[in-house]
């Protein structure tokens, strides 16, 4: 509404906002809060008459504040970490004000240009092959998607439209089969039931690994079968343990059979900035497709999911619709990404990777990805120490994986434990039987006194189920 208000409030906010960052320590990393916390806290209908900002301002910290889990925390360790960064809330805060849905060249141009050279600045950057990148050697590009999810269900979708052209009777949909492994993301089944497919679940070697033996067997299978094997989606760092599918053994049957090979490296991609990572992604120049979150390790904000593809011909012909209200006279040799993802409007989000990348450079973000992976060594060397705990998996990235030696069931006690107090966040996962608790590096600025603390309390924890 009125512009010295809005200056006032946004300042006011940006405050509230560091003093948030600077004191997070004094709140506990879970809410305390139950289910329907929030209907005695908001009326049921939207006020007839505006508001003033001061009491929106004052009922952060009553109704909003009580409800968060607090992700950016010291001692939040579930999951993956989603990243949060300076340079990534100030560019967000322009991007908000330009408001600007880009779905083509002419209706942002900076939009479209400069989120192609992020894509190529972040293909150096991780070593990803010269094809997968805009060049006049390639033909393939990158396109800014918002979820891993997003990723895998378009490159499914793009699989599917190669193999059946677009012509989905039921006839070819019925026989159509995609791969993947039973430590693939959530995200990935989710993809084969939006997409009407059936998945076949490839055995993993002992490393809860893909290496090809199973897959080769299965297609054959299939085939056999009548099925037409079409895509297969790889992991590099799987949720659970962060383990990584063997690209060089995959590729090459994938290039045979046709099978289109995605690339889902949400996690553990951004670690390949540094080159000692690298080994993990051998064979990526067979894959179709290869996708990663900078949204989880390297530094920028939510959302922000970065996808390759080999053949952007393919991309720009699959799904092409063109009616007249979008139809352009100039910057049709650019890509039209909206041709390249579900939706037809579009956030501006290379600008949160052009502030961040320049203000951390390479090497800031080779530091922040290295002192991750130091930690978690350190932390693994903690629960070593201590022999009433095993580690259950080979720590190589930020996440230790690790259980109480005994039970599921003392494991699953000691989790249950844990979160009630909520003083730390972790969460389990299943490595074939074995219950066990996973520990993640998430914070940016994490260091050894948070790692000691989080080890303390899951000791008090052990103690207390124990007696
Ligand atoms: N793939 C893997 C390996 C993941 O670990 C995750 C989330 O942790 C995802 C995909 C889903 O990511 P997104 O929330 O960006 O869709």
């Amino acid at each position: 509404s009125d512009i010295e208000e809005f200056k006032k409030f946004s300042k006011q906010m940006i405050d509230y906002v560091a003093n948030y960052f600077v004191t997070i320590e004094n709140r506990n990393v879970l809410p305390k809060v139950q289910p329907g916390y929030l209907t005695s806290l908001i009326p049921p209908k939207a006020p007839i008459e505006p508001e003033k900002w001061e009491t929106i301002m004052e009922d952060i910290e009553k109704v909003i504040m009580p409800g968060v889990t607090h992700w950016r925390h010291p001692h939040f360790h579930a999951f993956y970490p989603t990243a949060n960064s300076f340079p990534s809330l100030v560019a967000d805060i322009l991007v908000n004000a330009l408001s600007a849905p880009g779905f083509s060249w002419m209706s942002m141009p900076v939009s479209t240009e400069l989120e192609m050279i992020m894509m190529n600045w972040i293909a150096d950057l991780i070593g990803l092959p010269e094809q997968f990148k805009f060049s006049a050697n390639s033909s393939g590009g990158g396109v800014i998607q918002g979820f891993a999810s997003d990723a895998t269900y378009f490159t499914l979708l793009l699989a599917r439209a190669r193999v059946t052209e677009n012509n989905l009777c039921q006839n070819i949909l019925s026989k159509l089969v995609m791969y993947t492994s039973d430590q693939a993301n959530s995200s990935v089944i989710k993809a084969a039931l939006l997409a009407g497919v059936k998945l076949h679940y490839v055995d993993t070697d002992e490393m809860f690994a893909l290496n090809g033996e199973s897959l080769e067997k299965i297609i054959k299978q299939d085939r056999e079968n009548g099925l037409i094997p079409f895509y297969l989606c790889a992991t590099l760092g799987t949720t659970a343990s962060c383990a990584f599918d063997n690209l060089q053994k995959l590729g090459p049957i994938c290039n045979k059979e046709k099978i289109w090979l995605h690339v889902d490296a949400a996690y553990a991609g951004s670690s390949f900035v540094c080159e000692e990572n690298r080994h993990f992604m051998a064979g990526v120049e067979l894959a179709d497709s290869f996708n990663f979150n900078l949204h989880k390790w390297m530094l920028v904000n939510m959302d922000c999911s970065a996808l390759w593809m080999k053949d952007k011909n393919e991309v720009n012909n699959a799904f092409n619709v063109d009616p007249i209200y979008l139809k352009v006279s100039s910057g049709t040799e650019m890509p039209q990404y909206r041709q390249w993802q579900i939706p037809l409007g579009r956030r501006f989000r290379s600008l949160k990777i052009w502030f961040t990348l320049r203000l951390y450079g390479q090497n800031g973000i080779q530091n922040h990805i290295r002192n991750h992976q130091y930690l978690a060594r350190e932390f693994e060397k903690m629960v070593l120490a201590d022999d009433r705990f095993e580690i259950c998996y080979p720590v190589t990235m930020g996440l230790v994986c690790f259980r109480m030696k005994g039970s599921n069931e003392i494991n699953e006690k000691l989790n249950i434990s844990i979160s009630a107090e909520g003083s730390i966040y972790i969460i389990p996962a299943k490595l074939g039987d074995k219950y066990i608790l996973r520990f993640v590096i998430t914070y940016e600025n994490t260091n050894i006194e948070h790692l000691t603390f989080a080890w303390d309390n899951i000791k008090k924890h052990a103690q207390l189920i124990q007696t």
